[in-house]
């Protein structure tokens, strides 16, 4: 398959009074066409800020910095890329959904409306192609009478037809890449799978690339071909969906998947939290950023950072100590419980 997208050491901060604070510091990834890749990890983590880096979407206030990295997109830089060309990625190219439908769309003009400037901005349609295209889209985002809500205010759909409306927005222009930040976290849990559903059906319909940012992994569970584990600004593990679930290899990932809560109650409070909090990204430590909660930490970990040792499953890494071939084996608590 083709990469459409490969991120290489992205290595983002943000200038503040107090310091720079190291938001992202050297994540690489690559994403083929018409794959999905889950960015998870605790809020602060760095994966919304990934993302916005991808399409320059961080916010100015604080100074955003992009210190190193790049971002090969469909054959271009984007980290070299000026802000009038990334204006145009960002309205064809690369859409990004958010967890508040109202962060893209416009209160004071119709969806129908909005969804049809969207088109007519950079495309070659007629009024009449683009209408056509937008009541198309509206159904597929699974929104009932797309006629008559194409001529409605956002204020006049509900919390889960206005996601589905920033869904058909995003989508009317027939993206390459959708990058969906905790689209489902305000919702309630039965409107939350029908959109990761739709989200799903999209990327098969479209053949669109999707990287879905979340803290909850089990989101990804059934959307992501591929996941990335974030913490303190890097990615501790990565590989194949499965692999993650099955064979997690880092401590982190295994606190992640132990503090799920079950499925069958309504309590959603985390079964095992993982104790103590993420460190100061102002001043990271050296070594492993998770060794001051990690249970199997070594005298090694809190000096040198981890290599990102090969696992068993097919382009599976994990960074920790734990994989160095001199490491006592630690038992793995997902595996390997009775
Ligand atoms: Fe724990 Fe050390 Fe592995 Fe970090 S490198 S996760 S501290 S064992
Ligand atoms: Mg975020």
């Amino acid at each position: 398959e083709k990469t459409l997208l490969d991120v290489t050491d992205l290595t983002f901060s943000f200038k503040t009074y107090a310091g720079e604070v190291q938001a992202v510091r050297g994540v690489s990834f690559s994403l083929e066409k018409g794959k999905s890749l889950g960015i998870v990890g605790e809020s602060g983590c760095g994966k919304s800020v990934t993302a916005k880096s991808i399409i320059g979407l961080n916010p100015s206030k604080p100074k955003g910095l992009l210190k190193k990295g790049e971002i090969w997109f469909d054959g271009k830089d984007l980290a070299k890329l000026k802000e009038k060309e990334m204006q145009k990625i960002r309205a064809q190219e690369i859409r990004m959904i958010f967890q508040d439908p109202m962060t893209s769309l416009n209160p004071t003009m119709t969806v129908g409306k909005q969804i049809v400037e969207g088109i007519l901005k950079y495309g070659n349609k007629t009024k009449e192609e683009a209408k056509k295209i937008a009541l198309d889209t509206l159904a597929m985002a699974g929104i009932p009478s797309p006629e008559q809500r194409f001529k409605q205010y956002p204020h006049e759909f509900s919390g889960g037809m206005r996601q589905r409306a920033m869904i058909a927005l995003a989508m009317a222009v027939n993206p390459k890449l959708l990058i969906a930040d905790e689209p489902t976290t305000a919702l309630d849990v039965t409107i939350q799978a029908q959109i990761l559903d739709l989200i799903k059906d999209i990327q098969k319909q479209y053949d669109t690339s999707v990287i879905m940012i979340t803290h909850d992994l089990g989101v990804v569970a059934n959307i992501a071909d591929d996941i990335a584990v974030m913490y303190a600004g890097k990615i501790m593990e990565y590989g194949h969906a499965e692999d993650i679930f099955e064979h997690p290899a880092h401590p982190y990932t295994w606190g992640v998947l132990q503090s799920i809560p079950p499925e069958d109650t309504s309590n959603r409070e985390p079964l095992h939290p993982i104790l103590g909090t993420p460190p100061d990204l102002f001043n990271p430590p050296a070594g492993c950023p998770f060794a001051a909660r990690c249970p199997y930490a070594m005298k090694v970990c809190s000096t040198m950072y981890p290599p990102a040792y090969s696992q068993q499953g097919e382009n599976h890494y994990a960074s920790c100590w734990l994989y160095h071939k001199k490491a006592v084996r630690t038992v793995n608590p997902i595996t390997e419980r009775e």
